[in-house]
């Protein structure tokens, strides 16, 4: 029987992910009309602000729709009947993308990968460089695979573009990159820049968007496949420039408040910070580990995501025992294992308003999980997390010479 929860439930899915206090009191705003002056001064202000943090100068269409939406947006508005893509496999969620390319009539080829590690950029480049009528259309990657834990080098995919001389739109998912890891739109040449409300942002699902280079707007003229509440000619008939139909007004209050979060912190602390808890996660699990315990399930440590981390079981023990005990024992939720992962592998989400306490509350509840489960492992995963987090020196007292 479940237990009736007491104290805080601690979120530790990789999206949607903790919505800061003052984020939900924002949202808690009595509606107002989306044609307001008063909102088309709180929605341009937050679209600058989303430009300011994915550095680029460049188009931005939204919409009312989980991130799932602005995938599709970008095929519809970017892509013809036929056209040839490239996906870079990754994980369940290139998988899913490529199905939905194919669903839509276009020609997605795969470059294959072992999901510990995501695609080799080397066999990226032979790919590429061997595509010589450069008939690929575009080439499609999820920057942060968030069903693995694996971050793909995704600045790197520009320069074999250019490299190779090949001419295709490069589309990126940083749905669960940006806003807790570096992600340049216009410094590594992004044609496409797919974003969502849950992850980064703090902010409740409901809103998505893509960033969109001149060069990928040029293409969006000639783009002939159907498309209606995605259509981005239509959206630049309205005042916003964006959406079809209702806009979520409430969730500008919240994008207002979580955009000034993410400033006040500044851009590059927020991205340290993330790197900082994800590598407590990683070193908790490194010591789990080491008596035939858990383990990471990215291999390549270079790749290791900094807002997710996927922990592999022990051969013979269940992901999801572990995920059920820590729900119901002790009020943390984690992420579950997806696709064929599912059973094999759960997820810790580092990503958002999160700080040490709060990692270590979810490391102590996985530990003492994985010992009510008799999965082996070694204990102490928690100090090895506490030992990386006390290093380092105390910020300057303010005030203080
Ligand atoms: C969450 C996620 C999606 C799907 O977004 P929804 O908002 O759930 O539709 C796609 N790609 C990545 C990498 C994600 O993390």
């Amino acid at each position: 029987m479940k237990q009736p929860p007491r104290g805080r439930n601690f979120f530790f899915g990789p999206g949607p992910t903790n919505i800061p206090d003052s984020v939900l009191a924002a949202i808690a705003h009595a509606t107002i009309d989306f044609n307001d002056a008063d909102f088309l001064a709180l929605y341009e202000s937050c679209v600058a602000g989303l430009k300011r943090m994915l550095g680029t100068t460049q188009h931005i269409f939204l919409y009312t729709a989980s991130g799932h939406g602005a995938w599709e947006a970008t095929f519809a508005n970017l892509c013809a009947p036929g056209d040839r893509i490239l996906m870079v496999e990754s994980g369940y969620f290139s998988d899913s993308w490529a199905k939905m390319a194919r669903r839509f009539g276009l020609v997605a080829e795969t470059l294959a990968a072992d999901w510990r590690c995501g695609a080799d950029f080397d066999a990226l480049r032979r790919m590429l460089a061997a595509d010589t009528g450069k008939k690929f259309h575009a080439l499609c990657i999820v920057h942060n695979e968030t069903s693995t834990g694996v971050r793909l080098p995704l600045e790197e995919a520009r320069r074999l573009l250019d490299e190779t001389g090949h001419a295709a739109l490069l589309f990126a998912d940083t749905i669960s990159s940006f806003g807790s890891m570096e992600c340049q739109m216009d410094g590594w040449g992004i044609d496409a820049l797919v974003g969502g409300s849950q992850k980064g942002l703090m902010l409740p699902t409901g809103m998505s968007f893509t960033a969109v280079s001149e060069k990928a707007m040029a293409v969006h003229a000639a783009a002939g496949l159907p498309r209606y509440y995605f259509d981005w000619t239509e959206m630049l008939t309205r005042r916003q420039k964006s959406f079809c139909g209702t806009l979520p007004v409430a969730l500008f209050f919240g994008l207002k408040e979580a955009l000034r979060l993410i400033e006040e912190e500044g851009l590059d602390a927020v991205f340290a910070r993330h790197r900082r808890l994800g590598e407590g996660v990683r070193r908790a699990v490194r010591h789990w580990s080491g008596n035939a315990g858990p383990e990471l399930f990215c291999t390549d440590p270079a790749r290791a995501s900094d807002s997710v981390t996927a922990i592999l079981m022990p051969d013979g023990h269940d992901a999801e025992a572990i995920r059920h005990t820590a729900l119901r024992r002790f009020n943390v939720a984690l992420g579950t294992g997806l696709g064929p992962l599912r059973g094999k592998v759960f997820r810790i989400g580092h990503l958002g308003d999160l700080n040490e306490p709060m990692v270590l509350g979810a490391l102590g509840a996985v530990e003492m999980s994985l010992a009510i489960n008799g999965v082996p492992h070694s204990p102490g995963g928690i100090d090895a997390a506490m030992a990386w987090f006390a290093d380092g020196i105390d910020p300057p007292v303010p005030g203080a010479a």
